[in-house]
């Protein structure tokens, strides 16, 4: 008796063995031929149309043509359309059509020319697997904004900036440079300490740099998960952003013409994780000249670089749009003249292809290194530096 049950139970365990193995530890490679290609094709479809369609923007086009107000560069204030001369607003509803269109062709650019600019095979596989972190991390960045607790939470944050007296205020032209450069210094620290802050790293911004085959459409997105909404260090955005924009008021309105040059710096460096651009910019010496000023494909993918060189203690290259905030701190790195693998040290890096692996393994982790060490070094363990490592260390590769 006592032998038939544990037989059962030797079976059932086998059975769940069998479903971790596909759902947790198998790294998925389907074959270029059979049936296992047709349904790589399928994949492959849905997850570039949910690619291109969401989180490249395609969808959001038709809104685009009918909106109020546009994002003239990233962390500066909305711009409400009525609040410029008619033939600016025109322009920038289609500077902000053209915006996304380009990040698309691009997108597509970057499939089409991959193998042709690396020398490897475009990863399909990786492709799905992040097409679906993305759809969760998308998801759950709906849920965290709409959260009331969070919102409440933030507003009275706000209110108490109201509190900070301001150091310049200033409109027109002069403003809406000043605006882009506080707006990439608060990225610049908030992603600096997204690589620097265990917390922030190992359950949020580490998704960000899995991908070894990196392209634009291969990036993931970071998670979005309460006070995880580390979106390129946003939970520092929220808070730096309000603070920085009291000291410095600055009413970007009055800009005239130069919003439209603005927003094509914007355009042009929003596709940073390209192959594509980054290949351009190795041919074209004017298009490296870029980077005095501007954060190019190149220098944003020197940022993603598994290799030692690119990588000053902590990282390099954290500002998205301008160079300026890594060449002042000491953290700027000039692109190599070729593309260099990107991933994290670890060989094993990307070895989270099962969508499942990918979103909870750093979580399984920081639980184990808890239970592994005594709770007097749990907050070392959660809030540390990145280069801390637990005296009891979890072995893991990835
Ligand atoms: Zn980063
Ligand atoms: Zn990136």
């Amino acid at each position: 008796m006592a032998h038939e049950t544990l037989a059962a139970a030797y079976e059932k365990t086998r059975g769940l063995d069998w479903l971790k193995h596909w759902l947790w530890n198998k790294d998925i490679r389907l074959r270029r031929a059979g049936p296992q290609a047709l349904l790589l094709a399928v994949l492959s479809a849905i997850a570039l149309f949910v690619e291109l369609a969401w989180h490249h923007g395609a969808l959001s086009i038709p809104d685009a043509l009918t909106a109020r107000s546009v994002v003239v560069f990233y962390n500066v204030k909305s711009l409400l359309l009525a609040d410029v001369e008619a033939p600016i607003a025109s322009l920038l509803i289609t500077a902000s059509i053209a915006r996304i269109v380009f990040g698309i062709v691009i997108a597509l650019a970057d499939v089409i020319f991959y193998k042709r600019i690396t020398g490897r095979p475009f990863d399909w596989e990786a492709m799905i697997n992040f097409s679906v972190v993305n759809v969760v991390f998308l998801l759950t960045a709906t849920f965290t904004f709409m959260n009331p607790a969070l919102e409440r939470v933030l507003l009275r944050y706000e209110a108490l900036v109201q509190q900070v007296p301001t150091l310049i205020q200033l409109n027109g032209t002069l403003a809406l440079v000043l605006a882009c450069f506080v707006g990439d210094f608060c990225f610049y620290w908030s992603h600096r300490w997204c690589h620097k802050i265990r917390l922030f790293w190992n359950l949020g911004h580490v998704n960000h740099h899995r991908s070894r085959n990196l392209s634009q459409l291969t990036q993931s997105v970071d998670p979005h998960a309460l006070i995880l909404d580390t979106a390129g260090g946003k939970v520092f955005v929220l808070l730096l952003l309000p603070l920085m924009t009291r000291l410095f008021a600055l009413d970007i309105r009055g800009s005239g013409w130069a919003l439209i040059g603005v927003m094509a710096l914007d355009a042009w460096t929003d596709s940073s994780h390209s192959v594509t651009l980054y290949h351009a910019e190795l041919r074209f010496r004017a298009l490296r000249m870029v980077r005095w000023l501007l954060v190019t494909a190149g220098v944003h993918y020197t940022h993603h670089s598994r290799e030692e060189q690119h990588n000053i203690s902590d990282g390099c290259n954290f500002g998205a749009r301008l160079t300026l905030w890594d060449r002042l701190f000491g953290t700027y790195v000039e692109p190599p003249q070729y593309i260099p693998d990107a991933g994290l040290f670890s060989d094993k890096s990307d070895y989270c292809r099962t969508p499942l692996r990918f979103l909870f393994h750093p979580y399984v982790r920081m639980y184990q290194e808890l239970r592994q060490n005594s709770p007097r070094h749990w907050p070392a363990i959660i809030f540390g530096s990145t280069s801390y490592k637990p005296p009891v260390p979890v072995h893991s590769e990835y």
